[in-house]
């Protein structure tokens, strides 16, 4: 038989998705596991959305196709929330549902990607970024970030000459990092002086611990044209499973994002959709309702990472404190460190329960690390740390 596509064959697997079935696999062959891996937050969905789904169900006409970029009224909710949230001021025409901000940076690195364009990712980086842009031909490009995973300009320079685009997420998976304005204004000079796009995952930007103030690149003076916004609902109202994000970008790049929508996967689950603009449009109440229970989230998420940090201060394992997001990225203890950090990881399930993320599926230079999730409940932490503290 002939071979399969060469973009495919260069293109792996998302590596935490496979470690994560590994994980599940463990734990239905009967092992007792603590999953300190999740990319979800662990709660229940809100209840103003628990009651809206009961509604939209039983509305007759929710099952047919919708416009490939989103309902019209769907995109106006999503131009408020923006607005109200981030203070982001996007009309409709720039505004695409996607299946999740996964969609989102498939898209935008499908508009933007030639065969040999090097785009720049920021490492540590959430693999997915790496893996799509070989699917497109293009060549990632590992820019490395300060000891305090904040951005190394000077990395970026370097390579901006032959770079297409340059790939950040703030707040930061794995590292919790949030970059500052003053960095993001570097960024952007950078950006301009060498023509180069931004891609920008915000999916993380309601959880944050001590900044007051999401930032965005797009915000800066003269970046919103080159700059493609991702987000998405999945972390902020814990709705993975439903599959609603959005990219915020130029009517052009809209445009040619549309062009492999519509080829794709045609448009966006029209019932959550629905689910969505009904209580964010209808009524303010419900809307700070929601945003209310989102906030209650994030403080939960808070104390968890306050406690996680003090018993990781306590175990003697070093970390940078994150600032948004729910992972803390650690270094794996000396006297493990002659292991890979997938090494390690399969050794603390094995011999502890608790399972967590390899630091080298976030990049080459971090097998000394791990990726803590809290998104998990504080009894699950307790006791991952108790069982963590005995190896170690
Ligand atoms: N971007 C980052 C940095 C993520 O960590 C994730 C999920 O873990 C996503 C995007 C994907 O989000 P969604 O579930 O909305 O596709």
């Amino acid at each position: 038989m002939k071979n399969l596509s060469r973009r495919i064959i260069k293109t792996s697997e998302s590596l935490l998705t496979k470690w994560d079935s590994e994980i599940k696999e463990t734990a239905e062959n009967g092992k007792d596991i603590i999953s300190l891996n999740a990319g979800q937050p662990d709660f229940s969905i809100p209840s103003v959305i628990e009651e809206e789904i009961c509604e939209v169900a039983s509305e007759k006409g929710n099952n047919s196709y919708t416009p490939v970029e989103g309902i019209a009224e769907v995109r106006e909710t999503v131009s408020l929330f923006q607005e109200k949230v981030f203070s982001m001021d996007y009309r409709p025409k720039e505004i695409i549902l996607t299946n999740g901000a996964k969609e989102g940076i498939f898209l935008s690195l499908g508009a933007l990607t030639d065969p040999g364009d090097e785009i720049v990712i920021i490492a540590p980086y959430w693999s997915t970024y790496r893996e799509i842009i070989n699917f497109f031909g293009g060549k990632p490009v590992v820019a490395n970030t300060n000891k305090d995973f904040h951005l190394n300009i000077k990395e970026i320079e370097n390579v901006a000459i032959k770079t297409k685009a340059v790939i950040i997420n703030s707040p930061n998976n794995p590292s919790g990092a949030i970059y500052t304005e003053r960095e993001l204004e570097r960024l952007a000079e950078i950006a301009k002086r060498y023509d180069l796009y931004v891609i920008s995952d915000e999916i993380y930007g309601s959880i944050r611990y001590n900044h007051k103030n999401h930032c965005s690149i797009a915000s800066v003076k003269g970046m919103k044209e080159r700059t493609v916004v991702v987000n998405g609902f999945s972390k902020v109202f814990a709705t993975t499973g439903y599959r609603l994000g959005y990219t915020l970008s130029s009517e052009e790049i809209a445009k040619a994002m549309l062009k492999i929508k519509s080829n794709s996967t045609g448009n966006t689950n029209s019932f959550f959709q629905m689910v969505i603009t009904n209580i964010l449009s209808n009524s303010f109440n419900r809307f700070d309702k929601l945003i209310a229970s989102s906030e209650n989230m994030r403080k939960e998420f808070g104390r968890r990472r306050n406690f996680l940090c003090r018993k990781l201060d306590e175990l003697g394992i070093e970390y940078a404190a994150p600032e948004g997001a729910f992972y803390v990225f650690a270094r794996i203890p000396d006297k493990f460190r002659i292991a890979s950090s997938e090494k390690f990881s399969r050794y603390l399930l094995d011999k502890t329960g608790v399972a967590v993320a390899p630091g080298i599926f976030f990049g080459d230079n971090f097998d000394d690390f791990i990726r803590i999730s809290f998104a998990s409940s504080m009894e699950n932490i307790k006791e991952a740390m108790e069982r963590m503290k005995k190896i170690i």
